[in-house]
């Protein structure tokens, strides 16, 4: 299970956040009272960004970037100084990633598989002159596709 903050960032600003992290943009992180952590993160602006990060309740958080400047939206910022502030955060994510990712290939695996058996199911129940006019057509749909691709 993704940590709050991540679920609730986009995909986007997840990896751009670690991103900002590791390239050691976030300038301070201080614990503060409750589960609370104030930080300034480099942007793109000049100035660095003030962020305030809730661990338990992620849409209270502040960020004073222009996207998410009194919006309840997690920023790559926010995202940055979650993982300045959780220890292990970064590999708790990675490892989170990794297993969606096997999770996700298991299951397409799963599906190809089930399909081999629906078409291998199908085809021998055809006839000859059934087998010879799916051929036609998928060499013809094959062959539209071809053509299709060039333009
Ligand atoms: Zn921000």
């Amino acid at each position: 299970m993704y940590h709050p903050v991540i679920n609730l960032a986009s995909a986007k600003s997840a990896w751009r956040g670690l991103g900002i992290y590791r390239a050691g943009k976030v300038l301070t992180c201080e614990k503060a009272e409750g589960n609370w952590f104030e930080g300034t993160v480099q942007g793109s602006a000049e100035q660095p960004y003030h962020v305030r990060l809730s661990l338990d309740h992620p849409r209270s958080s502040t960020c004073d970037c222009p996207h998410a400047k009194n919006r309840a939206v997690i920023c790559k910022h926010k995202v940055a100084l979650f993982f300045k502030a959780v220890p292990n955060a970064e590999r708790d994510f990675l490892r989170e990633v990794e297993l969606e990712e096997l999770l996700y290939n298991a299951a397409l695996k799963r599906e190809a598989e089930e399909r081999h058996r629906e078409i291998v199911s199908y085809v021998s129940k055809l006839t000859k002159a059934q087998l010879q006019q799916e051929l036609i057509n998928a060499l013809e749909e094959l062959d539209s596709r071809d053509q299709y691709s060039r333009w």
